[in-house]
């Protein structure tokens, strides 16, 4: 190894874990609309474990209203739409009623993405800003960025949902969640029945 080389490896080792630290990890902008449906609770770190990704089978502001009603019996922590807005609907330390599954309900995040599980909508601002909820998420909680904690609905609920769908690219949202510089390439994600 030249000398060149070996300063510029030491440099490195010592170089990247303050880099790592320096980076503060920031709640990306929401805003908050309460929905009535939660059970209220004090959950924190150690009792937030998963992230369960949705769609909602429609659009953002038909998600939001109906999670606002009562008789809906439904609600997500976040709403995202494929503008990259996020709205909040349940503080993180309450229950959402979002998974149908006990377990998940009581651990998890539940977070609603704009479109249709069967549907190819997702845009690059909606998967950016989801990628950054989830990373700050992960860290306010200490949940690993794996696909054992970040789970789709259809996952925990299989022959009863379906969402996120077959078009939700879980490789590309986990380098997301990880690495906000990863590129998006969605040229292919042209749905084959529309023109
Ligand atoms: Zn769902």
């Amino acid at each position: 190894m030249t000398r060149k080389l070996a300063v510029f490896v030491l440099l490195g080792l010592v170089a990247s874990p303050l880099l790592a630290d320096e980076k503060k990890i920031e709640k990306p902008k929401c805003d908050f609309v309460e929905s009535p449906n939660f059970n209220k609770d004090e959950r924190g770190k150690g009792k937030i474990n998963y992230i369960i990704i949705h769609t909602i089978e429609g659009t953002k502001d038909s998600c939001i209203s109906w999670f606002k009603q009562t008789k809906s019996q439904v609600s997500a922590h976040y709403v995202v739409g494929f503008d990259g807005s996020i709205t909040q609907m349940v503080k993180d330390k309450d229950r959402a009623w979002h998974a149908g599954v006990k377990l998940y309900n009581e651990e998890a995040i539940g977070i609603e993405h704009e479109g249709y599980a069967a549907k190819n909508g997702w845009t690059e601002k909606q998967l950016r800003a989801s990628a950054e909820l989830t990373r700050w998420l992960c860290h306010e909680y200490g949940i690993p960025i794996d696909r054992e904690h970040l789970k789709g609905h259809c996952e925990i609920a299989p022959g009863r949902k379906t969402d996120p769908g077959p078009y939700f690219k879980w490789d590309l949202y986990l380098a997301l969640v990880k690495d906000p510089k990863t590129r998006i390439d969605l040229s292919e994600k042209k749905d084959p029945e529309k023109k």
